[in-house]
């Protein structure tokens, strides 16, 4: 399945956020591997570490790898991360190569170390550049420490094949697991559409609509202002006994769409049950409303499935500071109530009349 352009950076996002955690405290190892590493070189060279204990390089090296990694630690964009992560990883094997010594003939014993990292960081990079970048840097800094320790051609054929080897299982590594990722962050997207939308009318279902307007409504503050309206369509019933529940479910889907021109400026608008709609408009006063709903309902009216047609009946309530969405709800729906006793096809805002 090829992988949609406009969900790359999402994905990358998404990703780092679920290595965030685990990735803050894997680059502090940074300067604690360079520090290994320069004592197993004592531990397999004829020198004591006291020659590296007085090399200033060595300082260098701790304090920018420890400096990188704090850096990193404070970065909450994906891209960065990653340019920050090859960058770590790069000035780590460029410190671990300015540590070898020439003539010690060990640093042979030292290049799975220079292959295996890009090895080990491959899978947690999220892009095929960034990957191919950190394993031609890694290995570069390899053949820097081949340089730097004068080591013979035979080191520097062994290092070429394994670098060669681990530069295409590393590729392969990230490929795999990149795939397995990207798969299950689209179907973890594609659950949130299906429990987020009314599978018929793509408009909000009920619980979505319920929870994200009871959000909504707790951060409003005194002086804003917000209107809820209640839909319900006349007759409906009598569309589904002439035309049968096919007119009926395309009757509903057209009238959805045109409910859904609304969308925009943070409207909110729902399939609260069969054909009941429901919107919360924030910025609204109730007149607004009415004026917006009107001609939406002289549209509805007009559309027509194989004949068959259908009018709307409104109910408008306008938030009241401290009041839930449940009481909110509550009063538009008497409004549409009043609408309805009312013939149907037209708008009623609440009042206390209305209330009565
Ligand atoms: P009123 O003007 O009083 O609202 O009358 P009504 O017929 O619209 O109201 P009633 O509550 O009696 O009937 C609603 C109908 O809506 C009944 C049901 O068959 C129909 N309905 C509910 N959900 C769906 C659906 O998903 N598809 C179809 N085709 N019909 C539905
Ligand atoms: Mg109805
Ligand atoms: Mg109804």
């Amino acid at each position: 399945m090829e992988f949609p352009r406009d969900r790359e950076a999402a994905y990358v996002q998404r990703m780092f956020g679920w290595q965030r955690q685990r990735l803050r405290r894997l680059v502090l190892l940074a300067p604690v591997l360079l520090f290994l590493f320069v004592a197993l070189q004592a531990l397999l060279m004829p020198a004591p570490l006291s020659d590296w204990l007085h090399d200033p390089l060595l300082y260098v090296g701790l304090v920018v790898l420890t400096a990188v990694a704090l850096w990193m630690r404070t970065l909450h964009d994906a891209n960065l991360f990653a340019a920050g992560g090859v960058a770590l990883q790069t000035l780590f094997l460029v410190s671990c190569a300015m540590s070898t010594r020439p003539g010690h003939g060990g640093v042979g014993l030292l290049l799975p170390m220079f292959v295996a990292t890009p090895l080990v960081t491959a899978p947690f990079w999220a892009r095929n550049s960034t990957v191919m970048m950190a394993i031609l840097l890694g290995y570069l800094s390899g053949a820097l420490a081949l340089w730097h320790a004068h080591a013979g051609s035979t080191v520097w054929l062994a290092y070429g094949v394994q670098a060669l080897g681990g530069g295409i299982v590393a590729m392969a590594m990230h490929a795999t697991v990149d795939h397995a990722r990207r798969n299950y962050f689209l179907a973890e997207e594609e659950l949130a559409e299906r429990a987020r939308l009314d599978a018929l009318t793509s408009t909000l279902n009920r619980r979505h609509f319920i929870e994200t307007g009871e959000l909504m409504l707790s951060h409003m503050r005194l002086g804003q202002h917000l209107a809820a309206c209640f839909i319900d369509l006349d007759h409906f019933k009598r569309v589904n006994d002439q035309g049968g529940h096919r007119i009926g479910d395309q009757l509903l889907v057209a009238v959805a769409r045109r409910l859904l021109e609304l969308e925009g400026h943070g409207r909110l608008i729902g399939r609260l049950g069969g054909e009941e709609f429901a919107m919360l408009l924030p910025g609204l006063r109730m007149a607004e409303a009415e004026q917006l709903l009107q001609s939406v309902c002289a549209d509805i009216g007009e559309i027509a499935v194989e004949g068959h047609a259908c009018t709307a009946s409104v109910g408008i309530a306008e938030w009241q500071p401290g009041e839930t969405l449940s009481d909110l709800l509550h009063r538009a729906d008497l409004a549409l109530l009043n609408a309805k006793r009312n013939g149907r096809n037209r708008i009623v805002q609440w009042s206390e009349d209305v209330a009565a």
